[in-house]
């Protein structure tokens, strides 16, 4: 008999509309002609304001593309506060033998939902809650790189605290930054995605306002060294024995690659394979797996890196638990210049679930 797979997708982050658009390309590889016969689609959304809805609902917004609005609904996603309330009756998904959480950002690819399916005794595809956590939080996973020996530039932790509860320490603060890590400089909040709440500093003022505004999406901040760099992306895909895909370059006009340019069409391109030696692809190739196994993840993961032309050295910058995954993004066409159609990719994540 069909397996039967919980789609789960949409999500309160600000990710929810890219989350839409990744279910779509996933939903139409689970009814292909390949997988139709393995696989039953149980589509299962998570409204804006953390509400789950299965059934004819969630066909319906994954036949639209269009998310659900609340009638009287003005805010963001992240405006909300978390209920209780929201939390699912697992009873309500009893039939669902395997999920395929697709959600991006905080509460999709942080631990905390791979944290309630793990409770619902459910397997799931993707990394579990310490995988997820460490990729989600930039400082963590840097800690634990440097620890496995990955290059990768110098940065300095920041609380938000530092920031914002003592006005004697903030120009100190802002003193060593400069001195640690210099000019340009990049500012983080550490658990986020797609460029949300990151600025490129070149002075004081704007280191200022930049830990500012950084420190109003989370309690903990990263500031890195910026380095002028090719873009390399490298998908991973198994559990224990992980295999690295082609390496990918993103190239774009604009000063980084911000959210502006991550969502609008035609602001970057992908060059799969990436124009670069052997020896650097396999330097990176390396480097996806090394940190793949080093935060624990599983299933799949996409890491990035800055290629620094002019010394030749790799450097990671990350890993995504959970990237993006529509017909056009990175993850999927890697693997698909690699020999792995989407179709069978969305299968293999299934199987790789089932097997851990
Ligand atoms: P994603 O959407 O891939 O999850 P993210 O929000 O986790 O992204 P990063 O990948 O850390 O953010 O940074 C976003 C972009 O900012 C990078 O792709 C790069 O263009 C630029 N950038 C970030 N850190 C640095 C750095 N230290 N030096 C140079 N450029 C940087
Ligand atoms: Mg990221
Ligand atoms: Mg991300
Ligand atoms: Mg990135």
């Amino acid at each position: 008999s069909k397996t039967r797979v919980g789609l789960l997708f949409g999500g309160r982050s600000g990710e929810h509309e890219v989350s839409i658009r990744s279910a779509q390309a996933i939903a139409k590889a689970l009814k292909s002609d390949q997988n139709a016969s393995k696989y039953e689609l149980l589509p299962v959304y998570i409204r804006k304001d953390g509400v789950w809805q299965k059934g004819e609902i969630a066909q319906k917004i994954l036949a639209s593309g269009e998310p659900f609005y609340l009638p009287e609904e003005k805010t963001t996603s992240t405006d909300l506060v978390p209920s209780p309330s929201l939390l699912p009756d697992p009873t309500n998904f009893a039939e669902i033998e395997v999920w395929f959480p697709i959600l991006h950002g905080p509460n999709g690819e942080d631990g905390t939902i791979q944290g309630l399916l793990t409770l619902m005794q459910v397997p799931f595809v993707g990394s579990g809650v310490l995988g997820s956590a460490v990729g989600m939080d930039k400082i963590a996973m840097k800690m634990i790189f440097s620890q496995a020996g990955l290059s990768q530039v110098k940065y300095k932790m920041v609380t938000r605290s530092q920031i914002w509860s003592n006005p004697c320490i903030f120009p100190k603060l802002c003193d060593e930054i400069e001195a640690e890590l210099g000019y340009p400089c990049f500012v983080k909040p550490a658990n986020l995605g797609s460029s949300v709440g990151i600025s490129k500093v070149r002075s004081r003022s704007e280191l200022e306002t930049a830990l500012d505004n950084a420190a109003s999406y989370d309690r903990r901040i990263i500031v890195e060294a910026g380095v002028e760099a090719r873009e390399l992306e490298c998908a991973v895909l198994g559990n224990d024995q992980p295999q690295a895909s082609v390496v990918g370059e993103i190239t774009f006009a604009s000063d980084f690659y911000d959210y502006e340019t991550k969502y609008t069409a035609g602001q970057a391109d992908l060059f799969i394979p990436a124009k670069v030696s052997d020896n650097i692809a396999n330097q990176v190739k390396e480097m996806a797996v090394k940190a793949f196994l080093a935060v624990d993840a599983a299933g799949l993961a996409r890491v990035d890196f800055f290629y620094v032309e002019k010394t030749g050295e790799v450097l990671i910058n990350e890993i995504n638990t959970l990237p993006g995954f529509t017909a056009t993004s990175m993850y999927p066409q890697l693997w698909a210049a690699s020999g792995i159609s989407f179709s069978e990719l969305v299968d293999r994540l299934v199987q790789l679930a089932l097997e851990r």
